[in-house]
């Protein structure tokens, strides 16, 4: 089928793209109605990728090529009861696109199941529309249980105009005291994590209680660096329901967005303690329900009951400090660069930043600025990629212009062997856009990676976390000399004016950031949950043996536990997801484990 034939009406006044999708979800429909695995097998080609998200499997699901495909389809159809397969309504239409080089007609469906209804995507390839190459199916909501929005919205009667009775304000600040009754759920930490998965039960009519350690909500971001401002642009990063004014800049600097969770709680009237650390919790299995101690800004402890524990405590709670050889000896200041702010005190002093990811590169630059003399170290080789233009190439999708949820739907179909091929590509090109500036760094010795097979930075954020930098000037920096270069390697030990390198010569410093990183949440686990509980869990983030990402936004082996982390964009597209598990629990649709 060429570009002319796709815009071609046929008899029914469909166009052929559509008809393609359309003849497809038909074939699909009577195929899994039979429960006719060798004919769904034929509807997907033999290296063909289906990924649920809860519809089919009540979990983030992947499966590959196409008789796994249909026999995982076929034994999960007969719970599921999915039917009613159509193109969506109000939705992108079909259209003809260029995915991982292939071109596609790519279809954005809907559908229900016995539980609720669902949407997906389907991509056939051009030249042979009658079988699937991708699948996403992903449960939308709960039948009974639909978001309170639009039309559905609440009519305000229960405190508009309420005579004698409570006000709005009455009724949430009585809501957030949690005086006479349990939270449901409680969240720990109101980051863009646990604020996204608080609106999202809200909506669902989930009690939900969050508890926050800082004084107010968002200083999770306002106490970061200076100089700190977000990577990636902003229609890429909405949260749910309230998106970003139009005026705001593409890059969101951290004091702003930490101002906009803040009003974000208040608008979307999430219930949440600041001022308040989950001080640790056991699960009793018989009740069904955690013992969570919180301890509130005034010293006093609140012990909660809910039946779910979410951590979204972030993936940087704990800063990881390593040993280093002398540094006990060290007579200057030693800060990790969680704690760091500004570098201009440091004006006209000596400083060194131990670490080239992110953070060391953005607080080498922060130091360098006021006029700090700053010599990055280097420990680990590092992915380095331009923010502009490179970075972007990532989310070329979010440039198609499309709605938010339909370019969100479409970039969830995506499972682990797309991703990387997806990332492998993008990074092609990044390292021919960036070729001056890698050979450059290279030239001035610094070890330069592009991941352990050649994924670059996106899958080092989704296998560790870290590992590179995004460059937002620092490398020039780097190149031209202003901001010295040490490899780890070249150190002999720390001593109190400086270090001494194994040449024997001393680098003096007044200042040392440990920007080393931090450790992982499953430490977090242990430190406030006990071993037995992160024994049974096992990792968190990172990827896991099916290559979804290890414990996220999904069922875990502990009861009542779960996990919210990501980039604003994962925490606004998967915290559905994990509302509607929650919601499905507590309306006994599914099981807690
Ligand atoms: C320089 C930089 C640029 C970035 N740019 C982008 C970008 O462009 N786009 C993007 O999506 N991401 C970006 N990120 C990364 C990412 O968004 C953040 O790391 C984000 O903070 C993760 O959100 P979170 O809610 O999971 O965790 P956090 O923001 O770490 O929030 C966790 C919260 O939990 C609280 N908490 C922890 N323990 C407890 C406890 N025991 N009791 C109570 N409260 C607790 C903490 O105080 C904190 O407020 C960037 C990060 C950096 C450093």
């Amino acid at each position: 089928m060429n570009q002319a034939e796709t815009s071609v009406m046929t008899r029914s006044g469909v166009d052929a793209t559509s008809a393609a999708v359309q003849r497809w979800l038909e074939s699909f429909e009577a195929a899994l109605r039979d429960a006719d695995t060798s004919a769904i097998a034929g509807l997907f080609l033999p290296d063909s990728h289906w990924r649920d998200l809860l519809a089919f499997t009540w979990s983030v699901t992947p499966h590959r090529g196409a008789g796994q495909i249909a026999q995982a389809l076929a034994r999960t159809q007969a719970a599921t009861l999915a039917r009613g397969f159509a193109i969506a309504k109000n939705r992108t239409a079909p259209r003809r696109v260029r995915r991982l080089g292939t071109e596609v007609i790519e279809g954005i469906f809907e559908f229900e199941t016995a539980v609720g209804r669902g949407v997906g995507v389907v991509r056939l390839p051009a030249s042979e529309p009658a079988r699937a190459w991708v699948l996403l199916t992903s449960l939308e909501e709960l039948k009974g249980f639909e978001e309170k929005i639009d039309a559905r919205r609440p009519t305000g009667s229960a405190y508009s105009r309420n005579f004698g009775g409570d006000n709005w304000l009455d009724q949430r600040i009585k809501a957030q005291a949690y005086l006479d009754r349990e939270p449901t759920v409680l969240i720990v930490g109101a980051g863009q994590a646990g604020l996204a998965l608080a609106a999202r039960l809200g909506q669902l009519d989930v009690d939900t209680l969050v508890v926050e350690k800082h004084e107010r909500i968002g200083d999770n971001w306002r106490k970061r660096y200076h100089s700190l401002a977000l990577h990636n642009q902003i229609h890429v990063n909405h949260l749910p329901y309230m998106p970003f004014p139009p005026t705001w800049p593409k890059y969101i600097p951290k004091d702003m967005l930490g101002d906009w969770f803040e009003f974000y709680a208040s608008a979307l009237e999430l219930n949440v303690w600041t001022g308040s650390e989950f001080a640790g919790g056991t699960y009793d299995t018989a009740a069904g329900q955690w013992r969570a101690v919180v301890r509130r800004a005034d010293g006093s402890e609140r012990v909660l009951h809910p039946r779910h524990l979410v951590f979204a405590n972030g993936v940087s709670g704990i800063p990881r400090i390593p040993s280093l050889p002398g540094l006990d000896d060290f007579a200057g200041e030693v800060v990790h660069s969680h704690s760091f702010t500004s570098g201009a005190a440091w004006r006209g002093k000596k400083a060194l930043v131990l670490g080239t990811g992110n953070s060391g590169h953005d607080v080498a630059q922060d130091l360098h600025s006021p006029g700090v003399d700053t010599t990055i170290i280097q420990r680990g080789s590092t992915t380095v990629v331009s923010v502009d233009p490179s970075a972007k190439l990532n989310y070329a999708l979010y440039d198609e212009g499309l709605p938010l949820d339909d370019v969100d739907l479409i970039a969830t179909a995506a499972t682990y062997p797309l991703i990387v091929r997806g990332y492998q590509l993008a990074v092609e090109r990044m390292v021919e856009l960036d070729k001056d500036l890698i050979a450059n760094l290279i030239a001035r010795g610094f070890k330069y990676d592009l991941g352990e097979d050649k994924t670059g930075h996106q899958m080092k954020y989704r296998r560790r976390g870290g590992g590179y930098y995004l460059d937002v000037g620092c490398s020039q920096l780097i190149i031209d000399g202003a901001i010295g270069l040490l490899q780890f390697d070249q150190i002999d030990r720390f001593v109190a004016e400086g270090v001494r390198l194994k040449d024997g010569s001393i680098l003096p410093a007044d200042l040392l950031v440990l920007a080393t990183g931090y450790y992982t949440q499953r430490e977090l686990v242990r430190r406030l949950l006990g071993d037995a509980v992160a024994e049974r869990v096992g990792e968190i983030w990172g990827i896991g043996p099916d290559g979804e990402m290890a414990n996220m936004w999904k069922r875990t082996a502990q009861e009542g536990l779960w996990f919210m982390a990501g980039s604003l964009a994962q925490c606004r597209i998967y915290s559905k997801h994990l509302a509607l598990q929650i919601k499905a629990i507590e309306e006994g649709l599914l099981q807690s484990r």
